[in-house]
């Protein structure tokens, strides 16, 4: 069995995966110590995919500013793989829908993005996708350090210091906020489409797989009429997770 966790800001995900199909184990605030403590529960766990929302460069955290922990301490005794959360969400997209050539948009607490080409995640120098901290203007401060990010006007976390709430509430109340900020966001996937010609944006997390996809729209405004990109809001909570588990398999095939 294959154990896919994926460790975002608020929340850590996991799944099990028996190479055909998929199943929820749990869901738990995220810590060191829920992590290891719900690794520990599951017997016969022979490879781990582990999706976490950091910067990462050969497999080691090089920034997490989403996350509450400073220190990854994780002992495995069992193979392992770490990957940036947006790139496995990217990643599950591609595999599932067929794609090769995607971009996939998180959004939760921060923003990332996954970028596939020819079926296979570009990392750059290992960040590539960084696009919540593209800087967009002004000078308010962002969660890395930076200021004037895109995460400062289009996040989880500047959602809830803006609105007083958190945006799972505003989604339930009707009152997610569709304004310049919104735009702002969409102007930021468009500018995207441009630099890759993606098949699809696949838009997902918590409150990206929430957004309305006719609002979502709005990103054909800022593009020229030859860009054609589908937009895809996915609804699965799991995605980041199952990313995960198809990179543990993978892994797993080519010991
Ligand atoms: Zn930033």
């Amino acid at each position: 069995m294959i154990l896919g966790i994926d460790i975002g800001g608020s929340f850590t995900d996991m799944l099990l995966y028996d190479g055909k199909n998929f199943f929820i184990h749990s869901t738990v605030p995220t810590s060191m110590e829920n992590v290891k403590n719900e690794i520990e529960k599951i017997p016969d766990v022979d490879s781990i995919g582990i999706a976490i929302a950091a910067w990462l460069k050969e497999g080691k955290i090089m920034h997490a500013p989403n996350l509450p922990f400073k220190e990854f301490d994780l002992k495995l005794d069992v193979p392992y793989i770490m990957e940036n959360d947006a790139n496995c969400f990217a990643y599950a997209v591609s595999k599932i829908f067929n794609e090769k050539n995607l971009v996939g948009i998180t959004v939760g607490t921060g923003i990332g993005m996954g970028i596939v080409i020819d079926g296979k995640i570009y990392h750059g120098m290992g960040l590539a996708g960084e696009i919540g901290h593209t800087f967009i203007g002004g000078d308010e401060p962002c969660v890395c350090g930076g200021k004037g990010h895109l995460e400062c006007y289009f996040s989880g976390w500047s959602i809830r210091k803006r609105h007083g709430k958190e945006a799972k509430e505003l989604f339930e109340k009707n009152k997610f906020p569709y304004d310049e900020n919104f735009e702002i966001f969409c102007r930021a996937l468009a500018n995207v489409t441009l630099l890759f010609d993606p098949s699809i944006i696949a838009i997902g997390g918590r409150i990206g797989g929430r957004l309305s996809k006719e609002k979502l729209h709005k990103i054909y405004d800022f593009l020229p009429s030859q860009f054609q990109p589908e937009i895809k809001v996915i609804k699965d909570d799991y995605m980041v997770a199952k990313g995960a588990c198809y990179m543990a398999e993978e892994m797993k095939n080519k010991l």
